[in-house]
């Protein structure tokens, strides 16, 4: 029960797929008429195993982590049913999702997994499972057809469009099966799917509807996408509320804003294309970024926003691209970064700097500032592909594949300096992040100069020594005063010669944050 289904996308693999239980029937001498199939709604939810004790998520074919605590957050059996049925799905009811949580979750999947994590529950999720419109659903206790081979070709339209409304959770297929569980032991299993049992999904769905808005987003690299709002509808099983258009051009040539009627598609699990505009309308062109007011200039097809520096959503963007393309670091999600960017921390380089207090300062738990803490670290030791980490910059043009084909001929620290100002990219600095104080008179030149260098190798410069100070660098004819605070507060003391003499010395490259002065 914990294998994937076998897919089938039209009725012809369907006929070859009865023909193959009917071989097997017939090879075991059970008449084919008497052969019972049934068909059930292939629920689009969060896969389960409930053995009556605990609930275990499944899949590779294995019993996979005990999640009982979403029992004992209240979640119920579907139906009123009792605990022990076996395999299921966590599922949210359609209509309660669009009504209550389509505007605080992307879709049901994003949902389910909320209800599934392990940290402290949300409060919208919270009320979903106490207002009981997300269950365990078991499979056993699904609605089904049940009828001959003949039956199910003959009537398979309406069977699948029964199967899909007997339910008031997503459906992404209909799964048939056959019943006989000698039969069933017989056929067996592959290493990836039960021969007895396959899932017909609709390959592909069209339906035409009508545009409530069409909303501007821009992008980390300033291109604003037109996301075009619709009246919600039902594709190949999934609740479609949103579709992409390719570009404002498109927007405005083919007429595209509030009232249009447009016909979108959708195959298979792929997200949803505009096929055509049906009945056209005075399209909604921004006149300006959604994110920072500025005036927006056309590239081709394109609309741009090129208030690079400062536009929040181009900063933000960048920030999350960052993180999510490194890949092995979590918390600093969306959410996370919106904090941070409210609070004016507005770049990797300064998220690299905090410590749990800087972020709790700003407004984050003492458990979650922890965990942010822990994430940065572990990001800093934990080995990745050359590729990812310089993709992570998002430099225009460098994607995955790109960064690839580059790096087959620059190892990484060949690009990284290669710079038309090389010291603002030298940040394998042993300064680079570092709090450094400067006091008495340097030899080697101004104090000043001495520390403009400092902050272009990515160093941070204070005036008075704090704990967060890492180095006191002396010059001549130091006061004690300072020399004492260092002390106290277990701040290094570095002499002049000996801070030149550490700039000249690369860091260890292990606990190298990913150089994040690149970014900006
Ligand atoms: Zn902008």
């Amino acid at each position: 029960t914990m294998l994937s289904t076998e897919k089938v996308y039209n009725h012809a693999e369907l006929q070859r797929w009865i023909e193959r239980v009917n071989k097997a029937a017939a090879q075991l001498g059970i008449p084919i008429n008497s052969l019972i199939f049934r068909a059930t709604p292939k629920l689009d939810g969060f896969a389960a195993y409930d053995d009556g004790e605990h609930l275990y998520t499944r899949g590779d074919g294995k019993r996979g982590t005990d999640i009982t605590r979403v029992m004992e957050r209240g979640l119920i059996v579907a139906n009123n049913g009792k605990r022990g049925l076996g395999a299921g799905e966590i599922v949210v009811s359609a209509s309660y999702f669009q009504q209550h949580l389509a505007d605080k979750f992307e879709n049901s999947r994003n949902f389910q997994a909320s209800v599934v994590k392990e940290k402290e529950l949300g409060s919208a999720t919270a009320k979903a499972i106490e207002a009981k419109a997300v269950v365990f659903f078991p499979f056993s206790l699904l609605p089904s057809w049940q009828g001959s081979s003949v039956q199910l070709i003959e009537h398979l339209d309406e069977i699948i469009t029964q199967q899909y409304n007997s339910v008031d959770y997503d459906v992404d297929g209909v799964v048939i099966e056959i019943i006989n569980d000698e039969l069933k032991t017989y056929m067996g299993a592959t290493r990836h799917h039960h021969r007895w049992q396959v899932a017909l999904k609709e390959n592909l769905a069209t339906a035409k509807v009508k545009v409530v808005q069409v909303h501007p987003q821009t992008s980390r690299s300033g291109r604003v996408n037109p996301v075009v709002e619709i009246e919600p509808v039902r594709l190949s099983g999934a609740l479609i509320k949103r579709v992409t258009a390719h570009h404002y051009g498109m927007v405005k040539e083919k007429g595209i804003g509030p009232g249009a009627i447009i016909e979108l598609t959708r195959s298979g699990e792929v997200i949803p294309k505009i096929i055509q505009v049906i009945s056209a309308v005075d399209p909604e062109l921004p006149p300006c970024c959604p994110s920072c007011g500025a005036k927006l200039i056309w590239d081709n097809d394109y609309l741009f926003c090129t208030n690079n520096t400062q536009c929040p959503a181009q900063i933000s963007h960048t920030i999350e691209h960052f993180f999510r393309t490194l890949g092995n670091i979590d918390g600093f999600g969306p959410a996370t970064i919106d904090k941070l960017y409210a609070n004016e921390i507005r770049s990797i380089v300064k998220i690299y700097t905090m410590d749990s207090e800087d972020f709790e300062q700003v407004g984050f738990g003492p458990k979650q500032s922890l965990n942010l803490v822990n994430q940065l670290q572990r990001s800093r030791v934990e080995q990745i592909e050359d590729w990812r980490f310089l993709a992570a910059f998002g430099i225009f043009r460098m994607g995955g594949g790109n960064c690839e084909n580059l790096l087959r001929h620059y190892p990484l620290d060949e690009i990284t300096t290669r710079s038309d100002n090389p010291p603002s990219t030298t940040s394998s600095s042993p300064i680079a992040g570092k709090l450094l104080v400067f006091t008495g008179t340097m030899k080697r030149g101004k104090r000043s100069d001495m520390q403009a260098q400092a902050k272009k190798l990515g160093a941070k410069i204070g005036s008075t020594i704090s704990a967060k100070t890492d180095y006191l660098i002396t010059g001549e004819n130091v006061g004690a005063t300072k020399i004492n605070a260092a002390q106290e507060k277990g701040v290094q003391i570095v002499s002049e010669s000996e801070y030149l003499a550490m700039l000249t010395t690369p860091a260890p490259q292990p606990e190298q944050p990913p150089q994040p002065s690149l970014a900006f």
